[in-house]
């Protein structure tokens, strides 16, 4: 527990008045990241938003009562989001949609577009400084070794804490618990009284991912060769480091060009952004709301 507090406190990446807006999914690792936040950083400025995708049988209201409790008791402010109002539709509404249009998309791509949007959109509108996310030690090798698999440089690089948003319309992601061991949350949720009551996500289940299977070999060759995790990301760390301090890898300077349907920034050659290109290929018309404009006065120049 104490090296679990430590960790975090040493390798924090916001300054002391910055308004940090946590993205809790209600499970042991945004528990214990709300926990230690809410020891080290003013609750005033803290934030916390839970994103609801619609999946049956998944984020039950019981996995989330525990933040209203808790950001109640502290006074932290707090936003559920349903992928419902934010983008008219649930997850499983467009997978089954998919489904029926014969459209190969994983549930997972969705869910990770809409989520990072959601996030991005509400940090911007309340003026947060960063958003924290609850990836833990395991989730981040994972995604190392997916993006390299993947030949996915850019992304590759953009994981790393000292790499910039590629607009100013990204709000800054921190990732508190990038360090900790998925075991080390566990055994702090316990100590500290976290009701476990977790359910693992039924898409995940049913068509296991390209990080699913990861998770997998990595927890074997962890057992085999404990710290090898920690030591990959150490050398994950540090290479990325020299690179972008030697500016071997040198930022797009030009700001990203804008989604002509709502908004959000995209890709340089992109038509549309991701997600307005996912609706299309649904054939559902864009609904969303409030990222159709561009976001005026961004806090992030
Ligand atoms: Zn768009």
């Amino acid at each position: 527990m104490n090296r679990v507090t430590a960790e975090i406190t040493r390798n924090n990446m916001f300054n002391e008045n910055d308004r940090l807006l946590l993205a809790l999914s209600g499970g042991k690792d945004s528990y214990v990241l709300l926990d230690i936040i809410a020891r080290i950083h003013d609750p005033k400025l803290i934030g916390v938003i839970t994103i609801i995708e619609g999946i049956p049988g998944y984020n039950r209201v019981s996995n989330i009562s525990w933040i209203i409790e808790k950001t109640r008791k502290l006074g932290i402010e707090l936003h559920v989001v349903p992928f419902k109002s934010y983008v008219g539709y649930t997850l499983e509404e467009l997978v089954l949609r998919a489904r029926e249009l014969g459209i190969n998309v994983s549930p997972c791509t969705f869910c990770g577009i809409l989520r990072r949007r959601i996030m991005n959109h509400y940090a911007l509108m309340y003026g947060y400084d960063c958003v924290l996310t609850a990836h833990n030690l395991d989730d981040e090798v994972q995604t190392i070794l997916a993006d390299l698999m993947r030949g996915d440089l850019a992304r590759f690089i953009q994981l790393h804490p000292l790499s910039k948003p590629l607009s100013k319309y990204f709000v800054k992601r921190v990732k508190p618990l990038r360090r900790i061991y998925e075991y080390e949350i566990t055994a702090y949720a316990y100590a500290t009284g976290f009701e476990f009551q977790e359910v693992d996500c039924p898409y995940i289940t049913h068509a296991p991912t390209l990080r699913a299977k990861l998770r997998e070999y990595l927890h074997e060759i962890e057992g085999r060769s404990p710290g090898t995790l920690l030591k990959m990301l150490n050398w994950y760390d540090k290479t990325v480091r020299t690179l972008l301090e030697n500016k071997a890898l040198t930022y797009p300077t030009k700001e990203l060009p804008q989604c002509p349907l709502c908004g959000s920034p995209m890709a340089f050659g992109r038509r549309y952004c991701m997600l307005c290109e996912l609706l299309l290929k649904l054939k559902l018309p864009v609904k969303y709301l409030g990222t159709r404009k561009p976001l005026s006065s961004p806090k992030h120049q």
